[in-house]
This record gives structure tokens, sequence and C-alpha cells, in this order.
């Protein structure tokens, strides 16, 4: 990375930890893993190419001091049945239009969806059944990236991103840059209720993961070109 660079990057930005909680969640709650989707009116709960409704893996409120995207409500979701890395298909120097949906090699479509919704005021009336709901707290934090100008390797939601490999921009379909927003750190497990079918590569048979259990990094439409254009990096 030129010298330059490193040093616009070397700047604290807001950051927010992402805490779960260890009580399990009775009734609908904003942040949660797992629990009741907050949609924008006449947003359905996202579906898998295989048919299967999509676990809703986390959910939050953007913090108002993360750029582009706070007051945005966040929403992860991912297929129990299907599990790969992610793979970015492009067309003429950006990623081919709604992305979101494009076919993922070996699958004709996507497995996961990620959502940025700007008025979701009120929960689904069902709850995700597998992922167990657990509040999630957000414990903000200045982060100052190191010297290579990463930052910690954490579940939060802002600050600046770890790069387990190079650093990886996208290009929207609509043609801005997308933005760093969000980082699950490698191997993370989410507790799912006991009974459920296994996960395919998953850990534990009590535990689902996203993409294969690679860290992931959400990078997001800075324009809000649709509540969908979010690309989900995966490295390790
Ligand atoms: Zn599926
Ligand atoms: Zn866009």
């Amino acid at each position: 990375m030129p010298e330059t660079e490193m040093r616009e990057t070397r700047v604290a930005l807001p950051a927010h930890a992402i805490e779960v909680g260890t009580a399990p969640l009775d009734g609908p709650a904003r942040n949660s893993l797992g629990g009741h989707p907050f949609l924008d009116a006449g947003q359905d709960w996202p579906t898998c190419f295989c048919g299967e409704r999509l676990a809703l893996f986390f959910q939050l409120d953007v913090p108002p001091d993360i750029a582009h995207f706070g007051g945005d409500h966040l929403l992860v979701f991912h297929c129990r049945a299907h599990n790969e890395a992610t793979d970015a298909t492009y067309e003429g120097g950006a990623l081919v239009p709604r992305y979101w949906e494009a076919p993922q090699d070996p699958y004709p479509g996507p497995f996961w969806r990620v959502l940025l919704q700007r008025g979701a005021d009120r929960p689904t009336e069902e709850c995700e059944p597998s992922v167990r709901a657990k509040r999630l707290m957000l414990r903000p934090y200045a982060e100052t990236p190191s010297a290579r100008g990463l930052g910690r390797q954490d579940f939060k939601v802002g600050g600046t991103p770890s790069w387990a490999q190079d650093p990886e921009g996208h290009t929207c379909a609509c043609g801005a840059e997308l933005e760093y927003l969000c980082q699950v750190p490698e191997d993370m497990e989410f507790e799912v209720h006991p009974g459920l079918p296994e996960q395919p590569y998953s850990v534990g048979a009590d535990t689902y993961n996203m993409f294969l259990g690679n860290e992931v990094y959400l990078l997001a439409c800075p324009g809000h070109c649709d509540p969908a254009a979010v690309w989900p990096v995966n490295q390790n």
C-alpha cells in the first residue's frame, strides 16, 4: 500500500464493539442475534435460491456516528443448508447489476442476504426459528488503526477492518465505491436451538456459521441504491 494511503487510514474512526448478551432474549429487540427481524414495510423475509427462508443471524441499528450508514437498520441473513465463500462477479469494472441476486458458483443464486433498512419500525410477528435469540449491545470505542492500517479483529460496526489478507474494495453496480460497515470475526459460531438439521461445514451440531467461518467484512453502497446493495467480503 502506498505510504500516503497508509497515513490516511491511521485516523481513529468511530467504532462500536458488538457484544452478545448471555441471557436468552424474550420478544423483539432491534439489536439481536436471531429474534424478530425489523423490516421495511413491503420487504419480505428473504429466501435462499433453494426456497428455504434464510436464517436471521443478526440485526442492529447502525449508530448515528457511523459515516454513510448511521440510522440504518442492518440485517444479516444466511441459509442453513448452503454454506460457501462469496465470489464477486464483475462486468465492465463494477459488480454485476443486482449482484446480490447473482449466481454463486456452484449455486444458481446467493445463499445469503444483507439488508440496510431505513423505515424498519416494526418487528415481524414470527421469530427466527433456528438461531438462538440473544440481545446485542454496542459499546463505542475509538479505534486507532495499526501502523499497517489495520483495525482490531472484532465483532464490530464501524472502525477499520482487520483484513486477514490484502484490503479489498468493490465498486457497486451503480458506480459508487462500496464502503466498509461491519466485521464478523473468523470462526464465529452462532448457537442454534437443539434438534435442528446440522449445517454443512459448521464446527458444532448446535451452532451455525456464515460463509464457512471466514472473516466477513460487509461493504455497503453509500448511495443506498438498493436495500440489498451490500457485498460480504470473505477472507481468512
Ligand atoms: Zn439454501
Ligand atoms: Zn450502489
